[in-house]
């Protein structure tokens, strides 16, 4: 079977790869195929942002694609940034800007309130029709300085309770282990698995 991952994301590419590495099937990416529409993500969840990206991609290229969409829900502000995560501080998407957005928001919040949590949401399409979506969470506390040099966007500001560090600071073999899209790709994997069997049963 061939994967259309809806990602130019080298970092991404590789976490997918390690995370399904079991499986009977080939992962292409969207630098593979020439051609493939870049799709707005203008949905008001992630898992319709996930779902339009997926399907859309499918039918463009034939193939069954995945993708998702994920981001930070702070508690004391009421799930934002949300979907809007990337952007947060305006359209340069730059992640330096929506840190300090974030903690600017925070201010008056005190250390017990700084709630948050990544969420992950992967979809699964082929060119008909959405195949399964998936969902993975990852819970922490908005510290009031970054912290740590590792991974991307909001890692230095995201404190893990579990491990007693950001997840800038754990690194990304062990923020891997335990992050939103590493839970969502683990039961994309248990996805895959029973589409596979049931493909080996109808054709055996
Ligand atoms: P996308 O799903 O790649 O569009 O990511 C949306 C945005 O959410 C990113 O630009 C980051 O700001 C934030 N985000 C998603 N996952 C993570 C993560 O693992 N660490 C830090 N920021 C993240």
């Amino acid at each position: 079977m061939k994967i259309l991952a809806a990602t130019r994301n080298p970092g991404k590419l590789r976490e997918l790869k390690s995370l399904l590495a079991e499986l009977p099937i080939e992962i292409v990416t969207l630098d593979d195929i020439p051609g493939m529409p870049e799709v707005i993500e203008d949905g008001e969840t992630f898992e319709e942002n996930a779902a339009k990206k997926a399907s859309e991609l499918a039918r463009e290229s034939g193939l069954i694609a995945l993708a998702e969409d994920s981001g930070l829900e702070v508690g004391a502000l009421d799930g934002a940034p949300g979907v809007y995560s990337a952007r947060y501080a305006g359209e340069s998407r730059s992640h330096s800007a929506n840190n300090r957005k974030l903690l600017s928001e925070l201010k008056n919040v005190p250390k017990g309130k700084r709630t948050a949590r990544f969420v992950c949401v992967a979809a699964v399409a082929s060119p008909e029709k959405i195949l399964f979506t998936a969902r993975g969470v990852c819970d922490g506390l908005i510290l009031e300085k970054p912290r740590g040099e590792s991974g991307f966007g909001y890692d230095p500001l995201f404190f893990y309770p579990p491990k007693n560090q950001t997840f800038a600071e754990m690194g990304t073999e062990e923020k891997n282990k335990v992050s939103h899209r590493a839970k969502a790709l683990a039961d994309v994997k248990v996805e895959f698995e029973k589409i596979l069997k049931s493909n080996d049963e109808i054709f055996s």
